[in-house]
């Protein structure tokens, strides 16, 4: 497989460059340049999601032999990592609606089922490019990504981690995750801002090429750990796959019948990863684009029209505040006939005036394929509320936006097609708003998420995971708070690399 950028630089390149660049040189994203590799469901419905992970990655990874991609999974899915043995296992909740929990790995978010993989991936690409860099993986985070690069990364060779957080847009559990961490060659700041200042602080270093050079010859190169890295985004392919492969097994699907997924999206790349594995054959009716109060994706599917001016909310699904998805680049591209120049002519009126209009075509090809809806922080409660009572399963925030777009979904269309919700955490890691949606209020009220975690697990009898257990013990790492305006600083800063030395 070869690969070329959204945005057109007339080149073309091979995993292992694409891994380790994480943007292409022009700005643009990285996507796939030869025809996708179909899958032969078939054949792999009997097997184990190790099995079928390889199956649907090795092809996009021709450089690595069978053998190592077997090798680079097995370490990712370990038992270590997983609790779960089936990595991505559905719960069912009536016979048309699965949760498909993303969260049994050890930060308890669906970030890990491509931040426990990408690391193994990428000290093979650097193996294979021999160049001896040492790899600066930049990230900005919403709140779960960063603690899923920190323990992907930790103490790998050859790597250095940097991670930057919006000051006082994630949860306390979120934070105390990540000012924690462990690890020589980690890094972790909080930037004053929301999301999007760190994301463009990010993407705009990554853009620098008179830095690139600079550190270049110190022995440093940069790539990322957010969803614009394609190595991000191919593991996220396999349990769509999984999902529906699982239905068939145990007879809940039959062959050729359709599924819907749910997905709880922020900067649209799990659900861009549904897109593929739909383009890459498996069998799916629609894939529908569940938002918070920052609908700015709702609105651009409905209407066509991406506008990032209008205010930034703050919600309990945090993960999800996001203005501007980096992903939605690639779909554009995909659906409009791969036409760089028009990708390159959205992208500068995003830059420039914060929004962009795209045609009649384009946004039926859209509607062909995804549905979107949002909800807001009252509904998202309730729904906590009400699936607790009626199913006993817990779900957190940002699965129950999933779950309460599901129902306008199901008003509007009335369509009955069998449904997978893609459950991105576990409740436990934001035990404020779940703990609040179904306690009493005096019992909650003035309490830690801390507190509220053996709260949560007596009233449930569920367990808290061990991954989050005396988190608020723990002693703090990285307690480096900094203006947007300081990313440039900070990141030489935490290379050791002294400023006035570049010049
Ligand atoms: C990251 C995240 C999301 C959003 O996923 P995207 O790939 O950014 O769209 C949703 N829920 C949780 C819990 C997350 O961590």
């Amino acid at each position: 497989m070869h690969y070329c950028s959204t945005r057109g630089e007339n080149r073309l390149y091979s995993a292992a460059e694409v891994i380790l660049m994480g943007l292409a040189p022009d700005g643009g994203l990285f996507v796939p340049a030869d025809p996708l590799p179909p899958v032969v469901l078939e054949e792999l419905i009997n097997k184990t999601y190790l099995e079928r992970a390889a199956a649907i990655i090795h092809p996009f990874l021709e450089e690595f032999s069978a053998a190592e991609i077997k090798l680079f999974l097995q370490k990712a899915y370990s038992d270590e990592n997983f609790t779960d043995p089936a990595i991505a296992p559905l719960h069912r909740l009536t016979d048309r609606l699965f949760s498909l929990e993303l969260w049994h790995g050890p930060t308890c978010a669906f970030k890990d089922l491509a931040l426990q993989f990408l690391p193994h991936l990428m000290r093979g690409a650097a193996a294979r490019t021999k160049e001896g860099f040492t790899t600066v993986i930049l990230t900005a985070t919403s709140g779960d990504t960063g603690k899923a690069a920190l323990e992907g990364f930790c103490n790998v060779p050859g790597t250095e981690v940097i991670v930057f957080y919006p000051h006082e847009g994630i949860s306390e559990i979120q934070r105390q995750q990540m000012v924690t961490q462990k690890g020589s060659n980690l890094h972790v700041a909080a930037v004053r801002g929301n999301f999007d200042h760190a994301q463009a602080g990010v993407k705009a270093l990554l853009a620098d090429r008179a830095l690139k050079e600079k550190l270049a010859r110190r022995g440093f190169k940069f790539s990322s750990a957010n969803s614009i890295n394609w190595g991000r985004l191919l593991p996220q392919f396999v349990y769509y796959f999984s999902a529906y492969l699982d239905l068939r097994r145990t007879g809940a699907l039959r062959p050729g019948e359709k599924v819907n997924f749910v997905v709880p999206t922020g900067n649209f790349g799990n659900i861009l990863a549904g897109f593929y594995a739909c383009q890459m054959g498996l069998p799916v009716n629609r894939l529908i684009c569940a938002a918070n109060r920052n609908h700015v994706l709702t609105d651009f599917i409905k209407e066509g029209l991406y506008n990032r001016n209008r205010p930034f909310y703050r919600t309990i699904s945090p993960s999800m505040d996001i203005l501007v998805s980096s992903n939605l680049e690639r779909l554009l591209f995909e659906l409009d006939g791969r036409n760089p120049a028009r990708v390159r002519t959205w992208m500068q009126l995003l830059q420039e005036s914060g929004s962009y209009r795209v045609d009649r075509d384009l946004r039926q090809a859209i509607a062909g394929i995804f549905w979107s809806g949002y909800a807001g922080d009252d509904e998202t409660l309730a729904t906590i509320r009400e699936v607790y009572l009626r199913h006993r399963y817990l779900l957190d925030p940002h699965t129950a936006v999933g779950k309460a777009v599901y129902e306008k979904y199901r008003a509007a269309t009335g369509d009955l097609t069998k449904t997978i919700i893609t459950a991105t955490a576990n409740p436990f890691k934001f035990a404020e708003s779940v703990a609040g949606a179904l306690l009493p209020h005096e019992q909650t009220a003035g309490r830690s998420a801390f507190e509220l975690l053996p709260l949560l697990a007596e009233s449930t009898g569920l367990k808290i995971p061990a991954p989050l257990l005396n988190l608020d013990r723990r002693p703090l790492r990285h307690p480096t708070v900094i203006e947007e305006s300081e990313i440039q600083a900070s990141l030489l800063d935490f290379l050791g690399i002294d400023k006035s030395g570049l010049e």
